[in-house]
């Protein structure tokens, strides 16, 4: 589970990744607006806890940012600020709950189980995206009805564009989390390449509605229309 922790007081975003880590999330913190858009932009997180004081684009900026690339990953912000304009102003924004400064760890961790289950559903025994299926238990995938059949790889590649589905995913991220190569000694571009090629071939020729696009020099997004 990554986390993507927007913060830029050092001791608060110190003591974030400390307890996360020790709650097994995979933490990554930005002590800028700017770092943590152009972080968003290029990898995937199940979430993100974004402060709203920054310096430069403010947390709010960001967020709305976010949302008109339509940028999906659930946000909790986290903010000093306890008015009840601030709170709404927040939530317009597109964030997806709301937490105010300080706040007790167990209540965070609670927030971010409950953001991260209705997010992603994870547990859910299939993934829809559009008109394309995919059950995980039979590991039957159909679009519009009809069966597509994949390989092993092309399967565990679509499950994870599924996953996060409307976020970009980079090669990297795909080389790391569906190839299991973290030492990018051998670079696997191409060979992602060829298999989103095939993947695009089975679920989106013939096809009106494109579900798999590419991002330029970024990576990749699995959503209904254009990103
Ligand atoms: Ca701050």
């Amino acid at each position: 589970m990554r986390i993507l922790v927007v913060e830029d007081e050092q001791k608060v975003a110190d003591a974030l990744r400390e307890g996360l880590e020790d709650e097994r999330y995979d933490v990554v913190v930005e002590r800028t607006g700017e770092g943590a858009f152009f972080r968003v932009n290029t990898e995937t997180f199940d979430v993100i806890l974004l402060d709203l004081t920054l310096p430069g684009r403010d947390g709010l900026e960001i967020l709305r940012a976010l949302r008109q690339r339509r940028t999906e990953t659930p946000v909790l912000v986290l903010t000093a600020r306890d008015s009840l304009e601030d709170r709404v102003t927040g939530l317009d924004a597109g964030a997806d709950d709301y937490l105010v400064k300080p706040f007790a760890f167990a209540e965070l961790l609670a927030r971010l189980r409950a953001l991260v289950r209705r997010g992603r559903a994870a547990d859910a025994p299939r993934l829809s995206v559009g008109d394309l299926e995919m059950d995980l238990v039979t590991r039957k995938v159909m679009r519009g009805g009809r069966h597509v059949d994949l390989t092993v790889r092309e399967f565990e590649l679509l499950e994870f564009l599924m996953r996060y589905q409307g976020q970009v995913v980079s090669r990297e991220t795909l080389a790391r989390d569906v190839w299991k190569e973290t030492a990018r000694t051998t670079p696997l571009d191409n060979v992602i390449d060829v298999h989103i090629a095939r993947l695009r071939r089975k679920v989106d020729l013939d096809q009106a509605v494109k579900l798999i696009h590419t991002v330029r020099g970024v990576g990749f997004m699995l959503r209904e229309g254009e990103p």
